[in-house]
């Protein structure tokens, strides 16, 4: 007889056995003292028939930023609550995780420099969350801030202090989870976007990337295997494939670790929304960011055998969940934090028509223009105002009224004006002849005399803001800073007050 029908039939008869003891006396251990053997693998213990699987799931936000409240296009946190907590019925294995720039991009939220994001993260219950380059967006004082807030850990294994050389101290680079005897550990990491932080905000910090972070992830890997004893390895990083499908081969991930290292990887930053298994069939998952979906993987864990799956794993949409009814965990935070978010609520005026985020944008670099001439005018000919201009969802205002948190979610980002002078080469190429659609620049007939007769070699005077003044290849260097806190919004605002776009 062979010995797979053996293990069966002995199966069987003790099966038959557990359940005759069963009807007539107290359960009796058949020989595996708890420590349960499933060589069939059919999900029961061979000798005690209990079963032996553990079936948990996993909700991964990305990119939320900030999106707080109901909008016209998509739903708030609140129906995110509803949804969560009934996940969390279903299956009290539920493990809720963030992969970053969760605050970023709305009144309530930056207005509470994400402190009520952080508060609902608790309310909900996650578990952790992935450090993304927008949460260095009003400095790493905000992050301590938060992280003494929140109730779960900020995770990066790979932000490093500048000066010690060692991980910064308001990261962790994993986290443990209990999940009804299976031990689950998240490693958390920052993509490869130093690049797109303001430099001023991260200048005591740098982020191993590449191979360097590879190794670190495969190191925290069998730490985690071995001295914490963890089964299963969820990947929660700041990045991922640039389109909807993944692109495993490019720099963000490297293949080896799902070669034993990790599990289940969960992205973020791109703002595309997938759910693909990549070449060893270990899934990764994104969402399109801003609020626009969850993502979802269920697993399967065999503690007899270690024997382990990941069941489904799919984007779950919005209009799975936008009917839901709202809880009451939202109105809570939004009382508590109701005279900080106030300034949103205040009407500016009016427009008579729908303005696009190309108008606002042009509005924005003669607002800049107007405002650096205004302070530095009587000593630097000013050539023009504007640079690189970013705009965020819904990007543009529809027609009627106007409040501030409608241009604080278009116009979130706190950017100084700066004066600076730059090279006539630079200036012609990087300002009046890029081709990146995202320049906005203003100039009157002083800058328009100055395009068609640029000395290359000649030094000249431009206002940007402090993002496109520290952005290395606009070649800028600095010669004045308004130091008032007015950003791009801030004189929108006042322009619209002043009747700007009421006709
Ligand atoms: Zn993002
Ligand atoms: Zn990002």
């Amino acid at each position: 007889m062979k010995n797979g029908l053996k293990t069966r039939i002995l199966a069987l008869i003790l099966a038959l056995f557990a359940l005759i003891s069963c009807a007539c006396g107290p359960k009796k251990d058949k020989g595996c003292n708890g420590k349960h053997v499933d060589d069939d693998d059919n999900g029961y213990c061979d000798y005690c028939t209990e079963l032996v699987l553990v079936y948990f799931d996993f909700y991964a936000l990305n990119d939320l930023h900030g999106k707080f409240s109901d909008t016209d296009s998509q739903p708030g946190v609140d129906e995110l609550t509803t949804y969560f907590e009934q996940a969390r019925q279903k299956n009290p294995n539920t493990v809720l995780l963030a992969s970053g720039d969760m605050w970023q991009g709305s009144p309530e939220s930056n207005l509470t420099a994400g402190n009520m994001m952080t508060e609902w993260m608790n309310c909900v219950g996650f578990v952790s969350m992935t450090l993304g380059n927008h949460e260095y967006d009003w400095g790493a004082e905000a992050i301590i801030a938060n992280e003494s807030l929140a109730d779960f850990p900020f995770l990066a294994i790979n932000i490093y202090d500048r000066e010690t050389n060692k991980q910064v101290e308001y990261c962790e680079s994993s986290v443990v989870v209990e999940l009804n005897g299976v031990t689950v550990g998240i490693i958390g990491a920052m993509g490869d976007c130093y690049s797109s932080i303001a430099p001023d905000k991260v200048e005591d910090v740098y982020f191993k990337t590449g191979d360097e972070l590879t190794e670190l992830v495969k190191a925290e890997s069998e730490r985690l295997r071995a001295e914490e004893g963890v089964e299963f390895i969820v990947y929660s990083l700041h990045d991922g494939g640039t389109s909807g499908s993944v692109n495993y081969r490019t720099s963000y991930y490297a293949i080896t670790l799902s070669r034993g290292y990790v599990d289940l990887v969960f992205e973020g930053h791109t703002h595309k929304s997938y759910a693909k298994p990549d070449d060893e069939g270990i899934w990764h998952l994104q969402g399109g960011g801003d609020n626009d979906g969850i993502t979802y993987a269920a697993a399967r864990y065999n503690v007899a055998n270690g024997n382990k799956a990941v069941l489904e794993a799919k984007f779950i949409r919005t209009n799975e969940y936008y009917k839901l009814p709202d809880s009451s965990i939202v109105n809570e935070l939004l009382e508590k934090y109701k005279d900080q978010i106030s300034a949103g609520d205040e009407v500016l005026g009016t427009t008579p028509t729908w303005r696009s985020s190309d108008y606002l944008r042009d509005v924005i670099a003669q607002l800049y223009y107007e405002k650096g001439v205004e302070l530095w005018g009587d000593q630097y000919d000013i050539v023009l105002g504007g640079g690189y201009m970013s705009a965020r969802s819904p990007y543009d205002l529809e027609a009627g009224e106007i409040r501030y948190g409608d241009l604080y979610s278009i116009f979130p980002f706190d950017n100084n004006l700066v004066l600076c002078s730059i090279k006539g080469s630079d200036l012609s190429k990087r300002f009046f002849n890029t081709n990146n659609s995202n320049y906005y620049i203003y100039y009157d007939s002083y800058g328009a005399s100055i395009k068609d007769n640029i000395d290359a070699n000649k030094t000249y005077y431009i206002i940007v803001d402090s993002y496109s003044s520290s952005y290395a290849p606009n070649r800028l260097t600095e010669v004045a800073r308004y130091d008032e806190p007015v950003y791009a919004r801030d004189l929108l605002a006042e322009y619209i007050k002043q009747g700007g776009l009421s006709h």
